[in-house]
C-alpha cells in the first residue's frame, strides 16, 4: 500500500469508527429520510437579475438528493446563492435515504411531506410518469437538466486480482462463468437500484466481455454497506458504484477498479434534475429560475479553481458528511485503479457538470433519454409498457422538457447552446454504436440481449 493510501485510510477510520464502509453509507442508507439541509446563507452579492416579468410564482421548492457527486451542482446552487440570485430564495434540499425513498417521496409530493422533484437515475422520471415503479400510480414528471456526466465505475473484490478483470473482460469471461462449477456459487454483482444507470453500466460491461448478466452471474440490488461488507468477506464480487466509492474501494483495500464509466462510454449521460409536472406547470417562471441557478452552479463546478471549495461544501456534515480528503481525488480526475492498472490523472475522466468535449452536459439531450429506454428494451425491462419505439418516443417527448432548459439558458444570456435534441451517434468502448435515428439497429448489433 502506498503512503498516500495509508494516510487516506487512517483518515477514513478515524472518521468512520469501526467500519470504513459506514462513512458514506451513513448518507446513503442510514440517515433518516428527508434530513433537511439549511437554506443558503451566502447569497451571491451581484444585483438580482430578476426583472418584474420574471418574478417566480413561488420562491420555495423541496428537492431530494442522494449524497454522491451527482448532486453537487444542486448543493452549490443553493449554498453559493445561485438559486437565490434568480429569485428562488427558499430551495430546500432534502437528503434521501436511498432511491426507493426518493421515488416514494416524489409520489407523495411536498404537500404530503415528500419532495417536488430532485436528482434521479434514468429513466426513473419516465418510469414514475408511467406508474411503472409506483404500483401503477402515474405521477407525470419532467426531465429539465442533466446534473453531471461520468463519476461512476465498476469495482471488483480484491480476491479477483490478477484474473484479467479490466475494462475488457473477454479474457476473464471463462473465470467468471466458471464460478458456479469451481466455487459452488455464481459470481455475484450488485448495484443500488434495479433497471437504472448503475444496473445499465455493469450490464453493458459484463455483456461486452461475453458474460450474460442475467444467466452467467447473479446481479441484484443490494445496499452499499452490505455490498462492501460482502466484498470484504468474499461473498460479493462486483459493485457498480459512484464517486467517491471508486477511490475508497482501492484506498481501503476492499478491492480494485475494473473500469471507470468514462472508459465504457466517455461523457455518457448520468443523473438528471426532474420535477413533478404539476409543479412545473403551475410554476413555469420558478422552474426557469431554478434552471438558471443550476446552470450557473454547473459552470462554477467545472472551474478547476472552485473545486477545493466544492469539496469543502459538499463533504460537510449537512450534505455528504465524509472527510474532504475522500472527495478530492475524483474532482481532480485522480483515480487509482489497483490490480496493476495505470492510474488516471485527467480531470476529464471524472464528474463534469456544464460542458464536456462532446458538448453540453447540462442540456438534456432527448437522444440520451432514448438510449436509456432502448437499453431498457434490450434487457426486457417493463416489457408490458415498452412495447415498441413509438411508445418510447412518446414517453421521451412527454417527459423531456429540453425546451424549458433552452428558454432558461437564453434568458440568462448563456452562450454556445446546443442546436439539436440529439447528441448524434454514440460509440461505446467495444465499438458498438448507438444512432438515435435508428435505435433498432443498435439492438440488432448487440449479441447479448433479451429482445
Ligand atoms: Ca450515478
Amino acid at each position: 500500500m502506498s503512503n498516500f493510501a495509508n494516510v487516506s485510510r487512517r483518515k477514513f477510520l478515524v472518521t468512520a469508527g469501526a467500519s470504513a464502509g459506514a462513512v458514506l453509507l451513513k448518507g446513503c442508507v442510514g440517515n433518516p429520510p428527508s434530513a433537511t439541509a439549511p437554506v443558503a446563507t451566502n447569497v451571491a452579492a451581484s444585483p438580482s437579475p430578476v426583472t418584474a416579468g420574471d418574478t417566480p410564482e413561488t420562491t420555495t421548492i423541496k428537492l431530494g438528493y442522494i449524497p454522491i457527486v451527482e448532486s453537487a451542482a444542486m448543493i452549490i446552487a443553493q449554498q453559493k446563492g445561485f438559486f437565490a440570485k434568480y429569485g428562488m430564495t427558499g430551495v430546500e434540499l432534502s437528503k434521501q435515504a436511498n432511491w426507493a425513498s426518493a421515488r416514494d417521496n416524489v409520489t407523495i409530493g411536498s404537500g404530503g411531506g415528500g419532495i417536488d422533484g430532485g436528482q434521479w437515475q434514468m429513466p426513473m422520471p419516465h418510469l414514475i410518469s408511467e406508474g411503472i415503479i409506483t404500483n401503477g400510480q402515474k405521477v407525470p414528471m419532467y426531465v429539465l437538466a442533466q446534473l453531471n456526466t461520468q463519476g461512476n465505475g465498476i469495482a471488483i473484490a480484491g480476491i479477483h486480482a490478477g484474473k484479467g478483470l479490466g475494462a475488457d473482460i473477454a479474457s476473464a469471461a471463462d473465470y467468471i462463468k466458471g464460478f458456479q462449477a469451481n466455487e459452488g456459487r455464481k459470481f455475484k454483482a450488485a448495484h443500488t437500484f434495479p433497471n437504472v444507470n448503475q444496473d445499465f453500466w455493469i450490464r453493458y460491461w459484463f455483456s461486452a466481455g461475453g458474460v450474460d448478466p442475467d444467466n452467467d452471474i447473479d446481479l441484484l440490488a443490494v445496499p452499499p454497506a452490505e455490498t462492501v461488507q460482502g466484498m470484504r468477506n468474499g461473498t460479493m464480487d462486483a459493485f457498480s458504484t459512484g464517486d467517491p466509492w471508486p477511490y475508497r474501494i482501492v484506498a481501503d483495500e476492499i478491492g480494485f477498479m475494473a473500469a471507470l464509466t468514462h472508459e465504457i462510454w466517455s461523457f455518457h449521460p448520468e443523473e438528471y434534475l426532474a420535477i413533478r409536472a404539476d409543479w412545473v406547470d403551475a410554476n413555469p417562471k420558478a422552474t426557469k429560475a431554478l434552471l438558471k441557478g443550476l446552470m450557473e452552479a454547473q459552470q462554477w463546478c467545472d472551474d478547476p479553481a472552485n473545486r477545493a471549495e466544492l469539496v469543502q461544501i459538499c463533504s460537510g456534515r449537512n450534505f455528504f458528511n465524509i472527510p474532504a480528503e475522500i472527495l478530492t481525488p475524483p474532482y481532480k480526475g485522480n483515480y487509482t485503479m489497483g490490480d496493476g492498472k495505470a492510474a488516471f490523472n485527467d480531470i476529464n475522466a471524472g464528474p463534469l457538470y456544464w460542458k464536456d468535449p462532446k458538448g453540453s452536459v447540462s442540456y438534456p439531450y432527448k437522444s440520451h433519454d432514448l438510449w436509456f429506454l432502448t437499453e431498457s428494451m434490450r434487457w426486457g425491462f417493463h416489457k408490458n409498457t415498452l412495447t415498441d419505439f413509438d411508445v418510447v418516443q412518446r414517453m421521451v417527448d412527454s417527459v423531456n422538457r429540453e425546451d424549458l432548459w433552452l428558454e432558461a439558458a437564453k434568458e440568462a444570456g448563456f452562450s454556445d447552446l446546443p442546436t439539436s435534441t440529439s447528441r448524434g451517434v454514440e460509440t461505446f468502448f467495444d465499438g458498438i454504436k448507438f444512432d438515435p435515428a435508428n435505435p433498432e439497429a443498435y439492438l440488432t448489433s448487440l449479441d447479448i440481449k433479451r429482445v
